[in-house]
């Protein structure tokens, strides 16, 4: 039983971020055996950080922006995560995908804590000078809370390398250091790591090509469905298309794409390049955003945003497997759904962790400023990736459980292992 208070300073949203995470916590603990009287610290993020980003506009204006930066659990290292843009970012999101990412880490044993930051805005709407701005005051705003050894920002949705670089540059800047290992995700010409950029897509297919072996189904000529087509999305595609499977559907924020025989992946990608989006993609038939779930597939990618598969849509779904790209797509009702339909669901905290895995690859490589070759970065992270998932379908067998309670019964006690191991202060 919780003898903590919930927490006063978040509004409950039904089926939201926050919620769903805490709903996954309320249904591992009973796996957890005597750990679970330290549940509660999983509920209740460390600290979380509002701060205000006031940027001159090209135009002379005056304009704010919120932005958050949340440690969600530093038991076991750092705090490790990315940074997002995006018109949509609350503080209940933030503390979510922090949340995760304290699953994430531990769930591949990597030596990091939960951590994830935020901007409410939406980037498209702001010049790349805007840009740069914004990042180096929200950087400035949460430096106190960042560093090698305290908290190491990454890219995350609407962020990337550049985005990174001018963090690191801040850093290196307010404190007269070269601050490599401050962010991962950097440009490969300021200590970043080759196969960074593809990590998380490659990710996905590691675990799409471990499912389909243990569950018998060839990849070749699998059919794949991927509703977003950022890093992550674009990345698995290719690698799936590599791996002889046909991509039947793609879906964009602006328009979805079917090919039964095959979407011409690079074509398709080309054309959004030129147009903007997918949409009128030639060779393939554009159809709209929910006829997108309709489409018959082996493996279905949601590599977008939170809640994309709902319970409706989890009903009508027809596909073997889901692979999280996107943290956090599948709502808790939907999820029971899944599970009821025999669809095997790889959760983000596994699916997508490629990502992480390799930037904890940037991290010790710039600690120790000896640079790996992209070979040895995607063998290892191989390596890792497909050895979490091992102990993690054990997990789900030993117990009788879907793939995401086994994965957060690993990763929990694992936190909550070293909780217990540090006891409290004071
Ligand atoms: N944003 C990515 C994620 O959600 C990567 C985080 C990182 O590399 O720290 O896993």
């Amino acid at each position: 039983m919780s003898v903590s208070e919930g927490l006063s300073f978040v509004a409950p949203v039904p089926d939201g971020p926050w919620e769903t995470f805490l709903a996954t916590i309320d249904s591992v603990e009973r796996y957890l055996g005597p750990l679970a009287r330290f549940a509660d610290t999983l509920r209740r993020p460390r600290r979380a950080l509002i701060v205000d980003i006031p940027i001159e506009m090209d135009d002379g204006r005056i304009a704010h922006f919120e932005g958050y930066r949340v440690h969600h659990n530093l038991a076991r290292g750092p705090g490790k995560g990315g940074v997002r843009y995006d018109a949509a970012v609350t503080l209940p999101e933030v503390m979510a995908l922090a949340g995760w990412m304290t699953v994430k880490n531990a769930a591949v044993n990597l030596p990091f804590g939960g951590a994830k930051g935020g901007i409410r805005v939406d980037p498209k709407q702001l010049s790349r000078k805007e840009l740069e701005r914004l990042t180096r005051r929200y950087t400035s705003e949460i430096g106190f809370l960042i560093g090698p050894d305290r908290d190491i920002p990454a890219p995350d949705v609407n962020t990337d390398a550049q985005v990174m670089a001018w963090m690191m540059d801040t850093c290196s800047v307010n404190s007269g250091t070269s601050a490599t290992g401050m962010v991962t995700g950097k440009p490969v010409a300021l200590g970043g790591s080759l196969g960074r950029v593809d990590a998380t897509g490659r990710g996905v297919h590691v675990i799409g090509r471990e499912v389909a072996r243990r569950v018998g189904m060839p990849l070749e000529g699998a059919r794949v469905a991927v509703q977003g087509v950022g890093n992550v999305g674009a990345v698995a595609a290719r690698l799936f298309a590599r791996s002889g499977a046909r991509i039947v559907a793609l879906q964009d924020r602006g328009a979805s794409i079917v090919n039964p025989e095959g979407i011409d992946l690079g074509a398709a990608l080309a054309h959004k390049a030129a147009s903007g989006s997918l949409g009128g993609c030639p060779g393939s038939e554009t159809i709209s955003a929910e006829a997108f779930w309709d489409v018959e597939s082996e493996v279905l990618v949601p590599a977008a945003l939170e809640g994309a598969l709902t319970a409706d849509r989890a009903a009508r779904l027809r596909t073997r497997m889901v692979l999280e790209g996107a943290n956090g797509p599948t709502t808790p009702s939907a999820d029971r759904i899944l599970g009821e339909r025999g669809i095997v669901v790889v959760p983000d905290v596994i699916a997508n962790a490629g990502g992480v895995i390799v930037s904890y690859f940037e991290w010790v490589q710039d600690f120790n400023s000896f640079f790996w070759t992209e070979d040895e970065v995607t063998h290892r992270m191989d390596h890792i990736l497909a050895g979490a998932f091992e102990q993690i379908w054990h997990t789900a067998d030993e117990l009788g459980v879907a793939l995401r309670t086994a994965a957060f019964v690993v990763a929990c006690r694992r936190v909550l292992e070293a909780r217990e191991q540090r006891g409290l202060y004071p």
